[in-house]
């Protein structure tokens, strides 16, 4: 008899699960129950959508719903599951009633955490996340005069990005000293800062959200600096892991509130497993639990529920981080942690910086790239990078996640050979110098 697969959940984690079966095992009978109306979109470009780089929402649907029948995946769209029992094997879904799994994946996927202030019920307050209330927030967006975002996570500098662009007159409100300050550094952060300003966008750091005012309608934004005029206020808040299901349901989480699972993706209930953001997976460095990530480990690690759910074997192993988005006129990215992440966790390091270009000097286009390498004093074993530039700072990012993982030193890198060819590269690049500046700073401290 075929093998009865359930995924809650039909975001990257649970999508990428659905295909790590179907690869596994043709036969799984495989069926998924989403809260939304869509699976296979890309929640990612809708803040480009937003900001008019692209021009249609319809371009972030992935694949049809018809491509899931064919492949025999069997997904139940509105469908919110209740109840999960792990000793009887079953989840319960909202109109339908007890649904039999012998393995099950939880993909539940994160929320925004709440506010926590008052008038948060009031309207006009715009979480981003499902694609078709995003496409009539659009609509919305075509009226808004004056919009707070609320802290400046990576969505956050997406959307202060995306509604400066729209010619909405954007706020920044966030209780930190500066952009992104639990993954990136002041210095890489202030180049976004000041384009956001040529943008017109007005920052308020270190400031706290008091409330949401208005009669019905937000109209304004409290804060601890005074209060914000606005017809709309986009909530950027942390990303919490989702997992009331599985805690009624008596799995164990971790210290982030994700589960807990191990490297096969497993969680504490046997035949239960859980993929992306509803889970917590190591940095490889620290062991330190992250929780939260992106898209991509969501979809890698439900590739892996799916491929063990299914019955095969694939091992998901902790993550060294490599991240990146376009914030104002730049791009930001890095890998592992910063310079900041390391001092506050009290991890001894040294510093390699360079400010270098991205083509040939002469040739049209090219732009400015800065690389920070973060290395162990003595041994000169690369910890992290962060990085801010015009272009080719996501390849940066993904090779030097790589050279983390694989404890290449500021050694290795000041003597890595670089494609050089002026419309793509410049002779020196970036890394290397930055590496050789590490080496000199480690030599005269
Ligand atoms: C606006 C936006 C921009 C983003 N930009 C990027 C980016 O640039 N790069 C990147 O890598 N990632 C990006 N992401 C991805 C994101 O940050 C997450 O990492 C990713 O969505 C996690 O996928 P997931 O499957 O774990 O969870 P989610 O995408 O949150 O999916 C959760 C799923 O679970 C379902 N669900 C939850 N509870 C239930 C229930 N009880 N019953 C039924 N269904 C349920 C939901 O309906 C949904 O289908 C972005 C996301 C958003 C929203």
């Amino acid at each position: 008899m075929s093998r009865q697969i359930i995924i809650v959940g039909g975001g990257a984690g649970g999508m990428g699960a659905a295909g790590g079966i179907k690869a596994v095992d043709p036969d799984a009978e495989v069926t998924v129950f989403t809260g939304f109306d869509d699976v296979a979109y890309s929640p990612c470009g809708i803040p480009y959508v937003h900001g008019k780089e692209i021009d249609s929402f319809e371009r972030l649907f992935l694949a049809s719903k018809q491509a899931y029948v064919d492949a025999g995946i069997d997904i139940h769209y509105n469908a919110d599951v209740t109840g999960v029992d792990i000793p009887g094997k079953t989840v319960t879904v909202a109109d339908v009633g007890d649904v039999s799994w012998d393995t099950l994946v939880l993909a539940t996927g994160f929320n925004y955490a709440d506010p926590g202030v008052p008038g948060g019920d009031l309207e006009g307050l715009y979480y981003v996340k499902n694609i078709r209330e995003a496409i009539e927030w659009d609509k919305v967006l075509d009226a808004v005069r004056a919009a707070v975002v609320v802290e400046a996570s990576p969505l956050g500098v997406e959307m202060v990005t995306a509604l400066a662009h729209r010619g909405i007159e954007t706020h920044l409100v966030d209780p930190s000293p500066w952009p992104m300050s639990e993954i990136a550094d002041p210095d890489i952060m202030a180049p976004v800062e000041e384009s956001w300003r040529e943008l017109g966008v007005t920052t308020h750091f270190n400031t706290t959200l008091e409330a949401f005012v208005g009669e019905g309608h937000v109209r304004a934004v409290r804060t601890s600096d005074g209060e914000i005029d606005a017809d709309l206020a986009v909530i950027c808040t942390h990303k919490e892991p989702n997992t009331a299901l599985g805690v009624a349901a008596g799995l164990k989480t971790g210290s982030t509130g994700g589960f807990i699972v191990d490297e096969r993706m497993a969680t504490s209930a046997p035949g239960v497993y859980a993929a992306g953001d509803c889970t917590e997976i190591p940095h490889g460095l620290t062991g330190v639990p992250l929780q939260g990530l992106t898209g991509s480990h969501a979809y890698a690690q439900g590739k892996t529920a799916g491929i063990n759910a299914a019955g095969g074997s694939r091992a998901y192993s902790a993550v060294y981080v490599p991240w990146g988005t376009a914030a104002g006129k730049w791009i930001i990215g890095g890998a592992s942690f910063g310079e900041t992440t390391a001092t506050a966790l009290g991890i001894p390091h040294v510093v390699g910086t360079a400010q270098g270009i991205s083509r040939a000097r002469y040739y049209p286009g090219v732009k400015p790239v800065k690389v920070k390498l973060l290395a162990e004093p003595d041994s000169l074993r690369l910890l992290g990078a962060q990085m801010v530039g015009g272009e080719g700072i996501k390849e940066r990012a993904d090779f030097l996640a790589v050279a983390v993982k694989f404890g290449l030193t500021l050694y290795d890198l000041a003597r890595m050979e670089n494609v050089y060819s002026p419309a793509i590269g410049a002779l020196n690049e970036p890394i290397v110098v930055a590496a050789q500046n590490g080496v000199d700073a480690s030599r005269k401290s």
